[in-house]
């Protein structure tokens, strides 16, 4: 069942989402070369539960932090550790929380100092999926026009849409119906509704599309070691159009 929020909720609903987005920015502060992940994740545990909130990652479904953070050729579910940043890796942060009775959830690919133009080029085509994704999820659309837009941006760029994980509503629960798929056809799937709010969350690969779990059972990995990013809003459709809600 696909949740519609009242225009109360919704509003309800911001103060998660604006905590999610401002424990993002300062992932995105933290990240230099020299750094840990466990430290980056260290610091937005201590943000969040500062604010009053909880980090919603932390424990759900077993996950040992409050981030997933995924370098280079990891493309999500990353956990955080002693693992140190360098020079010219390109590092996801998915990060969200939850307060007030609803969840937030976001995620950006960061540069730690001078990254290669290729990698640059994979993250301003991700950042823009993103983008070309939110403004197909108007009212009265369906969930495949979001999934097109995004596949049909990176495709024509030379890169590859993850297809084993996908988007999703979100709300009471930081997970929910409906899918939200980055790839798909036009005009199928559910309709969009006002009062939806879901998480649009491209994972785009330099190469193949495949993907590998690792042995810790989390750490999701392009099958051909090739960089992957992820960026992700969460929105909500209203009768003016999508609205980010993860705006710090
Ligand atoms: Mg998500």
């Amino acid at each position: 069942m696909i949740a519609i929020h009242s225009r109360r909720e919704l509003e309800a609903m911001k103060d998660a989402c604006r905590i999610s987005a401002q424990a993002l920015q300062l992932a995105g502060e933290l990240i230099r070369p020299g750094i840990t992940t466990g430290e980056i994740d260290r610091e937005i545990r201590r943000f969040i539960e500062s604010t009053g909130a909880k980090p919603n990652f932390l424990g759900y479904g077993g996950f040992p932090a409050s981030a997933c953070i995924s370098v280079n050729e990891e493309v999500i579910h990353g956990i955080p550790g002693t693992r140190v940043i360098r020079e010219g890796d390109i590092v996801s942060v998915d990060v969200g929380a939850y307060y007030n009775g609803y969840n937030g959830d976001n995620a950006a690919t960061f540069a730690a100092g001078a990254i290669s133009a290729e990698k640059q080029g994979l993250l301003d085509a991700t950042r823009e999926a993103l983008f070309e994704g939110i403004r197909a999820a108007q009212p009265g659309n369906r969930v495949g026009d979001i999934g097109a837009a995004v596949q049909a941006y990176v495709e024509a760029r030379g890169y590859s849409v993850v297809r084993q994980f996908v988007g999703h509503g979100v709300g009471t629960n930081l997970h929910e119906d409906p899918n939200v798929p980055n790839f798909g056809t036009p005009g199928r799937g559910p309709r969009l509704l006002p009062g939806m709010t879901i998480a649009i969350e491209p994972m785009i690969n330099m190469g193949t599309y495949d993907v590998r779990v690792l042995d810790d059972k989390w750490t999701v990995v392009t099958a051909d070691g090739r960089p992957s990013a992820h960026f992700e809003h969460t929105i909500a459709i209203t009768s003016d159009g999508p609205v980010i809600l993860t705006q710090p």
